[in-house]
This record gives C-alpha cells, sequence and structure tokens, in this order.
C-alpha cells in the first residue's frame, strides 16, 4: 500500500526539530519514540570555537535534528556530533561510526561569510549562519539515512543529499523555510563566487556551489511557485530551468514518500497540496 506522507506530516517530521539554530521551542517531539540518536558536542580545544560550541550547545541544535531523526525508525545507533577538527573545515558522514560530524571549523567559515548587514537579496546575517548550518547537518543526515535505510540512488549521492536536504528544509513552516533556503542560497553563492571552475571541480563527487544553488532554488520554486514567485521575478532563477522545477520538486518529495515515508514513525496521512502533486505521480 502507497502511502501518501502530505506536507504536514512532514512538518510534524522535520519540523518538529524546527530546526536547527531556531530559537522556537521544541515541542511535540514525543519522547516515547525514543530513538537509537545520541547528540555529542565535544569540547573545542581551539579557544577560537569556545563560543561557537556556548551557542550551538544553548540553542540545542543538534537535539532539534536529532528529534526529527528519532522520527525515523533506524536500525542501528546514529551520532550527531560537533567538535573540532584540528583546522578542518568540514563537515561527513562516517558509515563505520554512523556518526554525523560537522566541524567547529566549518560553522566558524559560515560565520565568517555572513554579511553584517542584509545582503542585496535581503539575506541577514542571522539567516546566512543559520541557513547553510541546517542544510550542512540534514545533508549529512541524509547520507546517514541513505546508508542506514539502505536506500537506493541513481545519480550522485551528493546530489540526492542536497535534494533530501532541500525537501525537509522546505517543509518548515513557510517563513522559516524561507529563511533558510535564502541563507544556504547565499552560502552556495558566495561560495560559488571564490570558486575555480576547472577540471578538479567537474571532477568533484560534488556539484559545483552555483548549481547546488540553482537546485535548492529549483526545488523551493517548485514546492510553491506562488509563495517563491521572487526568486524568478528578481532572475535569481532562469525561467528556462524554472519551466523544469514543479516536476523536479514532484520527483524529490516521490522519492522521499516512496524511499524514507515507509519507514517514519509517524502516520502519514491527509495533505492538501503536496499529497495531490505526489498522486500524480503514483501509479
Ligand atoms: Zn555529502
Amino acid at each position: 500500500m502507497v502511502r501518501h506522507v502530505s506536507r504536514r506530516a512532514i512538518q510534524g517530521v522535520l519540523l518538529t526539530a524546527v530546526i536547527l539554530l531556531s530559537d522556537a521551542p521544541v515541542h511535540a517531539v514525543p519522547a516515547r519514540h525514543g530513538g537509537r540518536v545520541v547528540v555529542t558536542y565535544v569540547q573545542p580545544s581551539d579557544p577560537a570555537h569556545r563560543e561557537i560550541y556556548r551557542t550551538l550547545r544553548r540553542q540545542r541544535v543538534l537535539e532539534r535534528l536529532g528529534a526529527v531523526v528519532r522520527l525515523v525508525r533506524l536500525p542501528g545507533r546514529l551520532t550527531l556530533r560537533l567538535k573540532g577538527c584540528g583546522g578542518e573545515a568540514n563537515a561527513w558522514y562516517d558509515p563505520e561510526s554512523h556518526a554525523v560530524t560537522m566541524c567547529y571549523e566549518m560553522v566558524a567559515g559560515i560565520i565568517a561569510l555572513a554579511p553584517h548587514e542584509a545582503s542585496a537579496a535581503g539575506v541577514t546575517q542571522e539567516q546566512a549562519i543559520r541557513g547553510p548550518i541546517a542544510q550542512i547537518l540534514v545533508h549529512e543526515t541524509g547520507h546517514a539515512l541513505f546508508h542506514l535505510l539502505r536506500v537506493p540512488i541513481f545519480g550522485r549521492e551528493e546530489d540526492a543529499a542536497d535534494q533530501l536536504a532541500a525537501l525537509l528544509l522546505l517543509h518548515l513552516a513557510p517563513a522559516q523555510a524561507r529563511a533558510l533556503v535564502g541563507g544556504s542560497g547565499y552560502f552556495f553563492v558566495t561560495l560559488g563566487r571564490q570558486e575555480a571552475v576547472d577540471r578538479s571541480g567537474f571532477a568533484n563527487v560534488h556539484g559545483l556551489s552555483w548549481q547546488r544553488f540553482y537546485s535548492l532554488v529549483c526545488l523551493a520554486y517548485g514546492s510553491d511557485p506562488r509563495r517563491y514567485a521572487d526568486i524568478v521575478a528578481k532572475d535569481y532563477l532562469p525561467p528556462e530551468r524554472a519551466a523544469t522545477c514543479r516536476e523536479e520538486y514532484k520527483s524529490a518529495a516521490y522519492a522521499f514518500e516512496r524511499l524514507i515515508g515507509p519507514h517514519l514513525r509517524v502516520r502519514l496521512h491527509r495533505g492538501a497540496r503536496l499529497r495531490r502533486a505526489w498522486q500524480s505521480r503514483v501509479p
């Protein structure tokens, strides 16, 4: 039986968490679901990371993400970890230890790239920090879900993890979704402006930052062309790409329903627009 994942259901799943660096209180995360998710903030040895450590801990960033992950039935334990990485600005999922790690150095890099004043596109400093932290943590958690749930993947896993992350962020409350997409988009654009478009970039397992930006805003526009009409109106997304974004979004949403949906603890029902979109793809 095909269960339809409603927008509301996904909101319940992810949102609860809601996410990352949001000041919103964490609620509606049923403790009875338990789940084998462990969160760890490793005390930094570099004094420059102490404020980041304290802030992320105070904001319960990993707990919020963990609350989302616990709504998925995992076959094993998953660790979500923030730690210092000896100068390496990175984030990854380790399939051996079943751990998602984000380095304080990566958070510091995000903070360094954030604008002091709102950007030309209206992205605030806070959004430019929260957006990429959320996108990166959810992206890495996506790798973990693919691995732990043995999710089959066509194409590059990095693209699939980006799609899953975008889908999840887009199902937050509309204002939060927009803020996180804006902040994450700002991050990709800023990286893209610094990135050499050369052979090593083309060979990389990740798409180029500009490609990751366009895929993100395409899914946002495709998720709700009216709500995100400004993405096209302000020419952040060329009309040639915008023309296929509704289908790209439906495809990602359908993959979520079929591949992740059966592992969710929450009952998936009702759901208006998203369900209608998905139904059009369900045989
Ligand atoms: Zn990745």
